[in-house]
């Protein structure tokens, strides 16, 4: 576990399952374009939540890339799930946007819910194949520069299955200057 804390805004960095994260109050889905449940980070969700949660998808489908819903978290123990279409690898661009869009949108989605803590998974680096150490600085940088206009989240944890993928983003999260603000 890395964290650093910026204006009241912890970020934290740790290696685990985002089906398991039962002290935050909204966990992130990478989603696929029909909600439908899937391989990784969908499927892990979809599997601890149970099929109301495909069900109450299926009428917020399609989604686009960059793009953010909010649902209710059915059996996982969260009170929201955000999904979240990330770009995929040399197909849609521009894919830093399209990234980044992604994490500002999950944010103020959730925060106009009064969630106070949330988690992402690494967006895009599994089966839309984005590299992750460019992701993780994306996605370091939208969370930075999106913390100011934020009412209610105090927490934002990335949750990386890999170790490596861990170390990654905790050094992401070691070279944000110390106010956070990174230019967008
Ligand atoms: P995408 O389709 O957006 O690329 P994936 O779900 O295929 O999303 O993978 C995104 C990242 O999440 C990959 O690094 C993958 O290893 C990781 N991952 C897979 N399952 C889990 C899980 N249960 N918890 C956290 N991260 C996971």
């Amino acid at each position: 576990m890395t964290r650093r804390e910026f204006d009241g805004v912890t970020i934290e960095c740790t290696q685990g399952d985002i089906a398991a994260q039962s002290d935050l109050d909204a966990v992130v889905n990478a989603a696929n374009a029909e909600l439908r449940t899937g391989g990784g980070v969908a499927g892990a969700l979809h599997r601890a939540a149970g099929p109301g949660l495909e069900e109450e998808c299926r009428p917020l489908a399609p989604i686009t890339p960059g793009q953010a819903v909010i649902t209710g978290a059915h059996r996982l123990p969260n009170r929201y799930v955000v999904h979240c279409l990330g770009p995929v690898h040399g197909v849609d661009e521009p894919a830093e946007q399209l990234l980044a869009n992604c994490y500002r949108e999950a944010l103020q989605l959730a925060d106009g819910h009064g969630v106070a803590s949330i988690g992402f998974p690494s967006i895009s680096t599994g089966a839309f194949g984005y590299p992750v150490e460019a992701a993780a600085q994306t996605a370091m940088d939208a969370v930075a520069g999106a913390l100011s206009g934020l009412g209610r989240i105090r927490l934002v944890r990335f949750v990386l299955f890999g170790r490596g993928d861990f170390q990654v983003y905790a050094g992401a999260l070691e070279r944000l200057p110390a106010n956070g603000s990174v230019s967008p």
